[in-house]
């Protein structure tokens, strides 16, 4: 019996679960490790502040989207051995392996900011990067009569890089429907130079955070926060204070990784950005957020991802050459309140562009254009994510690798 062992049972770990689970050869062996009970839909934390979704509303348990052939294993990950290709658990078991899958993503590390944890956490500073910041911040809104609202990024790369423009405006649109919105400033905090990573949708975001009245202060790399005074300060010493801040810690792969001696600074795990193997070993694949490839970490990207890490892992056991061919593929949806969101669909080499998706020139979604229906599409993803795109199933008309035709991509150079 061979052994293949996934690390994390996240987005990433139980759809490769699913893929293999049809695709190996029946003298190998699946298990799946994760701390976890239950599986967070995480794109859900966005609506949870604003009361659009509740904690039920997202979490559902890890086990029901396991595949049968698959063991499922809920225990901490203390180590990884590499030269002797073994799993060390907490609760002392030791997995052995012949292929080892890394899916064990990136979660906040507010440690990293001096001062930012303290008293004031989750009562003047939140996060809506875990459940427990989402609801507890839902809380604090419910209640806020207005003021300074900083929306902040420590630094980059965090997760769905989108997402900190989204809260903001859903944040401007959620103060209008209460009838506070003059009563609240809204400022956007970045370490990033404009809205967003990439020029032409930053221009179009940009734009967007003019139009609503929202400020931006770029280029802003945090050093520090005095909860007492309600200030953060960059280190050129330039000053933001705040009422209520919500910001985006440090995003760090997992601690084991960093025990294990594969990660770089963050604990993201160096990956051949083509086929998804591992730099430390050929035996070791890493997928999702794990990874310190220069793509979105979001799901749509581990979601391409899995479907060259399939066709690698089973060339990988036959001997055979791997496939050079993950091209970096996100595909986003952004929120824009008011029942509207864009869609941004980019890749390595090609910025996110205006034109139409998945099906060139008819749509019927629109890119980089407001609309109702990309925001249906922002909540249909709900349903595609725990129907389709966990359990391993292809998404019609959407491909893993990033589709050229109908869009304009002239837009990027101008
Ligand atoms: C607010 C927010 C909004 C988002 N919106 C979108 C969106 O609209 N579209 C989109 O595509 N993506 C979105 N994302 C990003 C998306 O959720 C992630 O990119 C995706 O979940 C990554 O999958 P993953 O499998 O790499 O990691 P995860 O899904 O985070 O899974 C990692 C798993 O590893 C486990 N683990 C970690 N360390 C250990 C350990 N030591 N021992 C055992 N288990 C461990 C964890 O418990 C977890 O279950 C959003 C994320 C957030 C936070």
């Amino acid at each position: 019996m061979k052994d293949l062992v996934i690390l994390g049972a996240g987005t990433a770990g139980t759809m490769m679960s699913n893929h293999l689970a049809k695709r190996l050869p029946d003298d190998w062996r699946i298990r799946i490790v994760d701390q976890r009970k239950i599986h967070h839909y995480q794109p859900g934390y966005l609506f949870i502040p604003f009361g659009t979704y509740k904690e039920e509303d997202i979490i559902k348990p890890i086990q029901q989207f396991i595949p049968e052939r698959a063991e499922y294993i809920q225990q901490s990950i203390l180590k990884v051995d590499a030269d002797h290709n073994r799993v060390y658990l907490e609760d002392s078991r030791v997995l052995d392996y012949d292929v080892l899958i890394i899916a064990t993503g990136t979660d906040i590390a507010p440690e990293e900011i001096d001062g930012m944890l303290g008293d004031h956490w989750h009562k003047s500073v939140f996060d809506f990067y875990t459940l427990d910041g989402a609801v507890k911040l839902h809380e604090k809104l419910e209640s806020w009569e207005g003021g300074h609202l900083a929306v902040h990024i420590s630094e980059m790369p965090i997760k769905c890089p989108v997402a900190p423009l989204e809260f903001t405006f859903l944040a401007d649109a959620y103060f209008e429907q209460r009838g506070i919105r003059d009563k609240v400033k809204i400022s956007f905090v970045t370490p990033m130079d404009g809205a967003f990573t990439k020029p032409v949708a930053s221009a179009h975001l940009g734009h967007l955070l003019e139009e609503k009245g929202i400020e931006v202060v770029p280029n802003f790399n945090i050093m520090s926060l005095d909860g007492e005074r309600k200030v953060i300060t960059d280190y050129e010493g330039r000053e933001v204070s705040y009422d209520l801040l919500v910001t985006i810690p440090t995003n760090k792969g997992a601690d084991y990784v960093e025990r294990s001696g594969l990660g770089d600074e963050l604990n993201f795990i160096p990956t051949h950005k083509g086929t998804l193997q591992s730099k430390a070993k050929e035996n070791i694949f890493v997928i999702g957020d794990a990874t310190n490839l220069p793509a979105s970490k979001a799901g749509s990207v581990a979601h391409f991802e899995g479907e060259i890490l399939l066709e690698n892992v089973m060339r990988f056991i036959n001997g055979k050459e791997l496939l050079d061919e993950f091209d970096g593929h996100a595909n986003c949806f952004v929120e824009t309140g008011h029942g509207k969101a864009l869609l941004i669909d980019f890749n390595y080499t090609h910025q996110p562009v205006s034109g139409t998706f998945p099906i060139p020139g008819v749509g019927p979604l629109n890119l980089l254009k407001e609309s109702r229906m990309n925001h249906m599409g922002k909540m249909a993803f709900k349903w595609i994510y725990w129907n389709m795109l966990i359990t391993g199933k292809h998404i019609p008309f959407v491909s893993s690798k990033m589709n050229e035709a109908g869009k304009n991509f002239e837009e990027a150079n101008v």
